[in-house]
C-alpha cells in the first residue's frame, strides 16, 4: 500500500481498509491546525491508487468499508473522484460504505446531482470539518469558509 506521509484515521470509522488518494491538506493553515504542516498536498497517481486497490482485492477480498484519505480527499472534481470510486467497487464488489473527511469547499465544487451520483457509487458518510458556526472564529482561525457556507 502506498502511504506516504502523515496518516490521521477518524476514530468512529473502521480502522481498515484506508486507500490514499490524496496526500496533506489542500488549505493547510487552519490556525490551530499542525496535522500536515510538513506534508505537501498531492493527488496520488491512479496507477498507486489501482495498485493499492489489486491488493486489497488479494489481502481483503469481502471488504465492505473503506475510508479515503487523507485530509480532504473530495477537494477532487467529479469527474477525477467517479473513476476512483467505480475503480473501488470494481476491486471490492462488496463495497458497501466509503467515507471521507472533507472541508466545505470541496462540497461546493459539485453540484447536488454529482453528490447523489457519488452517493450511488458508494460515499455514505463524510466527516465535514467545520470548527464552528460563529463567523468572527472561523475568520480567526483562517479556516477560509464562512458559517453560511457550512449551513448551505
Ligand atoms: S482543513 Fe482540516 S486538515 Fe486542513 S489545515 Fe484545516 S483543520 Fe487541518
Amino acid at each position: 500500500m502506498h502511504f506516504t506521509g502523515t496518516v490521521y484515521r477518524n476514530p468512529y470509522w473502521p480502522t481498515w481498509p484506508l486507500l490514499e488518494i490524496t496526500q496533506g491538506c489542500t488549505h493547510n493553515k487552519c490556525k490551530f491546525c499542525t496535522m500536515y504542516k510538513d506534508v505537501p498536498f498531492k493527488m496520488s497517481p491512479m496507477e498507486w491508487i489501482e495498485e493499492d486497490l489489486k491488493e486489497l482485492a488479494e489481502t481483503d477480498p469481502n471488504a465492505k468499508t473503506i475510508q479515503l484519505l487523507s485530509a480532504n480527499p473530495l477537494c477532487m472534481t467529479y469527474d477525477k473522484l467517479m473513476p476512483i470510486l467505480e475503480m473501488i467497487n470494481k476491486y471490492l464488489p462488496k463495497m458497501e460504505y466509503i467515507y471521507a473527511c472533507t472541508r466545505v469547499t470541496d462540497i461546493k465544487n459539485k453540484t447536488v446531482e454529482q453528490l447523489k451520483s457519488l452517493k450511488e457509487l458508494g460515499l455514505r458518510e463524510i466527516s465535514l470539518g467545520s470548527e464552528s458556526g460563529d463567523d468572527w472564529t472561523l475568520d480567526r482561525i483562517d479556516k477560509k469558509c464562512s458559517a453560511a457556507d457550512i449551513t448551505e
